[in-house]
Parts: C-alpha cells; structure tokens; sequence
C-alpha cells in the first residue's frame, strides 16, 4: 500500500471544535465509494444516515470502472443506499465519454467489463479487436496474457492509452484486497514502455469536476469524504477541496462514515489549519 503525501485545508467557514461535527458547515459532499461507503456487497455502518442528511446535496466520485451509474444506482438501493443515477460519478464511464467527446467515433479497444462496453459502443465509439486509435484500460476481470499481449502490441504499433484509474487495489471483505486498473495498467507499461497519455479516474481532478458540476456545487463549501489519501485527499488538495477520512488510513477521522455522524463521538480536529497541514506517510 502506498500513501502519497496529502493535506487537507480548512474550508471558507470552519467547522466548531475539536470533538464537533466535521460536516457541520458543508453544504455538499463528494463522496468516495469502495471503503467509504460500501465495501464488496456491504453497506458500510453510517452510510444510509449520511445520504439521508444530505440528501439532494452529494454525489458519489469514484473511480470504479466496472459498472454504469444506472446500474449501480440500482446496485445500491437493494443496499439499502438512495442515490439517483445523475449524481454518480464513475471512472470507466467518464473515461468513455471523454474519449467520446475529444474523438467522436474514434477506433477503441476497451478492456473493461460488457457495461462499459456497452457504454462506449452507445456513445459512438467504434469498439475494434486490432488497428485502434486509443485502448481504453479499465478494470478488466478477464485479463490475461493474451489480452496483455494485445494491448502492448497496440500500443507500440501507435494507439494511444486511456485509462480510468491507476489504483493498485481496493478494498475487498475481511481485510483482503481486490486488484485494480491500476495493477492491470502495471503489467501494461512493464510490456510495452508506453505510459498512459491520460488517467482520468482520482486524483486527477476530472472527476472531481463533474461531481461539482452534476450538483452545482461551490467547492469553497464542498467536502470529499474519502478512506484513500492517495486518491480522495490528494485529488481535493489539488483542488482546493476540504476532504475528511475515515477508515484505517493515516489521517483518518473515524474508522467509517457512522463515526462522522455521532455527535461527541472520537472524532479529533475537524480540518487541519488552512494550508498548513502535510502528512507524509510511508
Ligand atoms: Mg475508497
């Protein structure tokens, strides 16, 4: 596991006292997903009370690549979690539509899962097995050598390289961890020596910026509500975003979502002061 050095900023009204309410003074959350709120096919503790407190005032940031936002709207809700389709913003989707944007129609060969590719193919792009202009990575369950071999090819031959994330992992059942893009994306570079020519899942700001967008939100009073300094609180920091952790990393405010919502609960210094805070872990 590597952390990326982060921070966190005191947003433009600060929030009360140490042992206070570290949502207090947020008007609108962007919140990480996996490990935030919910980890594999569970509901994280906290999660359904913090939707219904800000209910029509968040959205969910995340860089999964596997699903649609209307399929995991509907994922969602059967775990017990409301949260309408239009206010989730996913790596996978976002990437297709970016290429879609900046190449309408382009030749692409996406590795991802069959709701990506179905995504990809309704927005225009031409999905191709040989000869593409761009191979989208996502978080493909099939990869293997052959797929490797393929993508490694393609790219040296000239087509350039989208991918949604560049996680390692993310967290999976009972401490165990499910190998993500970003392992995938490893065994890529290690084959052909091309890099990416875009990452578009966190930290990189892209996704932060829809999430803002799809709510109409002000960032000076916009929280992100992570468990992954090197994702969530690095891509807010970017952005001048205040970010608040939970979970087991370093920085963490509570150990999950339920913990940001007790009122006199462990819950330490909301925000680090104004510029001033930079963890470094190893
Ligand atoms: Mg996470």
């Amino acid at each position: 596991m590597n952390h990326l050095a982060h921070s966190t900023r005191l947003p433009q009204r600060p929030g009360g006292p140490p042992g206070g309410d570290p949502l207090a003074h947020a008007r609108h959350l962007l919140l990480d997903l996996d490990g935030t709120l919910v980890r594999q096919n569970e509901a994280i503790d906290g999660a359904a009370r913090l939707l219904e407190r800000f209910a029509g005032r968040f959205a969910i940031v995340s860089n999964n690549s596997t699903h649609t936002a209307q399929g995991l709207s509907l994922r969602l809700r059967r775990l017990g979690l409301r949260v309408p389709a239009e206010r989730i913003v996913l790596a996978g989707e976002r990437a297709a539509g970016l290429l879609a944007r900046q190449r309408p129609a382009a030749r692409v060969m996406v590795f991802g899962s069959a709701a990506l590719q179905r995504h990809a193919r309704a927005l225009g792009l031409q999905l191709v097995a040989a000869d593409a202009e761009v191979v989208l990575l996502a978080l493909d369950v099939r990869f293997s050598h052959a797929r490797l071999a393929a993508v490694a090819n393609e790219l040296l031959r000239g087509a350039r390289l989208l991918v949604a994330n560049a996680d390692a992992t993310h967290p999976g059942l009972r401490g165990r961890v499910v190998p993500e893009t970003g392992a995938l994306l490893a065994a890529v570079t290690a084959a052909s020596g091309v890099q990416p020519w875009r990452i578009v899942g966190k930290p990189e700001p892209l996704l932060f910026e829809e999430g803002l967008r799809c709510l109409g939100a002000d960032p000076a009073s916009t929280v992100v509500v992570g468990d992954n300094p090197a994702t969530d609180a690095a891509g807010a920091a970017r952005l001048g975003l205040a970010c608040v952790l939970v979970g087991d990393a370093p920085g963490a405010l509570a150990p999950s979502v339920a913990g940001l919502l007790a009122s006199g609960g462990p819950v330490h210094a909301p925000f680090a002061p104004a510029g001033a805070a930079s963890l470094s872990t190893a």
